[in-house]
């Protein structure tokens, strides 16, 4: 038996988990601490198709995340397991400048011949949105696509871990080595996948590694309403907002980006209020919402906002992602399921050179060794 912990289990260490268990010598463990975990407070939006990035390596990574969302539930409903967590409901996309909205078509027209999953495109008026989402206003036009999707990454996880049957062990853990031995919790492994979003740096310092891993607070609110929401798109406006529609009326609105805060995880209402004061001009329904609550956590980014995965430099049998930013919903089953891959031996979709973990992720030698 091949004995794996899992460190972090947010959506890629649950993916891992699901993926490595599926291998009949393989043992599992989880460790998570349920600090800021990104995947419990996300938007959940799966909608990359309209992105201008440059950065060819991440839109492959995004589309073909998109896409991995058939393939992983298709096989969850094949084994009798609920897969409430996605629906595909489609994005709303608004402009300020309504005119770029034919622009934004075009480019997604582009890309639906390599991701057939961004569905139906039309430029609709405010009447005709209305017909899926009553008493949305502030636009005259807007673009639908109906394959956008909406992920509960709470519901996400806890399904995969179940559906995992691995161990869990809900602490903080640390990681070291004694000769050719893994250590977590005192417990011996052959192999470490560390999938710690924003902690990488934490983990990977006392083994004297350097890594370019920033954290970024996220905040957003919960609403309940009266009407139900289950087929509701999700609204795009340009900037920080976004209105998410969930089932049985449960409505998410958010998420803010701050990059000065570190892992502060305290609910900050002023930059709340704001984000609802600016979603209530589109849908005013939320000024009598039942408030549900707020969720903080931490994205994380790299330096130039690539994520990576890949085996860990100079530490064998020890793979590691980070850098998913605000698109790791998206991304992440597909890289829990490479990351599952590679410590399995096995090739995944993705090019790991197009995400080098070299770059972010050194051992700096000490001064007296060099
Ligand atoms: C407000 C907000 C909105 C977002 N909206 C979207 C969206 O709409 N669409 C989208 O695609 N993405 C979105 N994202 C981004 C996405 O949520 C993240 O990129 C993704 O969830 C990162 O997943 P992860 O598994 O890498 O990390 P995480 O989900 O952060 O999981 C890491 C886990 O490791 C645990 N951990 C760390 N160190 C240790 C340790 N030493 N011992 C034990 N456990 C440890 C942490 O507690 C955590 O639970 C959003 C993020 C935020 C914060």
């Amino acid at each position: 038996m091949k004995k794996v912990a899992v460190i972090g289990a947010g959506i890629v260490g649950s993916t891992a988990a699901y993926y490595l268990s599926k291998s009949p010598d393989v043992e599992v463990a989880v460790f998570d601490d349920g600090k800021g975990q990104a995947t419990k407070a996300a938007a959940g939006i799966i909608s990359p198709w309209f992105s201008k990035r440059r950065n060819k390596a991440w839109y492959r990574m995004a589309r073909l995340g998109a896409d991995f969302y058939q393939e992983l539930i298709a096989e969850l409903k094949a084994t009798g397991i609920q897969t409430d967590f996605y629906q595909q409901t489609g994005v709303y996309l608004l402009k300020r400048d309504e005119s770029k909205l034919q622009e934004l078509y075009d480019l997604a027209a582009n890309r639906r011949e390599e991701s057939p999953l961004i569905g139906d495109l039309s430029l609709l008026s405010r009447q005709e949105a209305q017909e899926k989402f009553p008493d949305l206003q502030g636009f005259e036009r807007l673009l639908y696509a109906s394959g956008g999707a909406r992920v509960e990454g709470a519901l996400l996880t806890e399904t995969l871990l179940k559906a995992s049957k691995a161990e869990l062990v809900e602490k903080q853990v640390s990681l070291t080595v004694e000769g050719e031995q893994l250590l977590v919790d005192g417990r011996s492994f052959d192999c470490v996948v560390l999938a710690v979003g924003a902690w990488l740096g934490e983990i990977l310092q006392p083994l004297g590694y350097e890594t370019d891993v920033r954290p970024q607070k996220g905040q957003l609110r919960d609403f309940r309403l009266a009407e139900k929401t289950d087929d509701y798109p999700v609204v795009m406006p340009e900037g920080e907002l976004d209105i998410i529609p969930f089932l049985a009326g449960k409505v998410s609105v958010g998420a803010s980006h701050e990059n000065d805060q570190g892992f502060d995880l305290t609910v900050d209402r002023t930059v709340l209020n704001q984000l609802q004061q600016e979603a209530e001009t589109y849908f005013p329904s939320l000024a009598t919402a039942e408030i549900l609550g707020e969720r903080v956590g931490t994205r994380a980014y790299t330096s130039d906002f690539s994520p990576f995965f890949g085996a860990v430099p100079d530490l064998p049998h020890v793979y590691a992602a980070s850098g998913l930013g605000s698109s790791g919903l998206t991304t992440g089953p597909l890289i829990g399921r490479q990351l599952a891959q590679m410590a399995l031996g096995e090739a995944g979709v993705l090019n790991p050179a197009d995400y080098p973990i070299e770059r972010y992720v050194e051992k700096k030698i000490p001064k007296e060794n060099k």
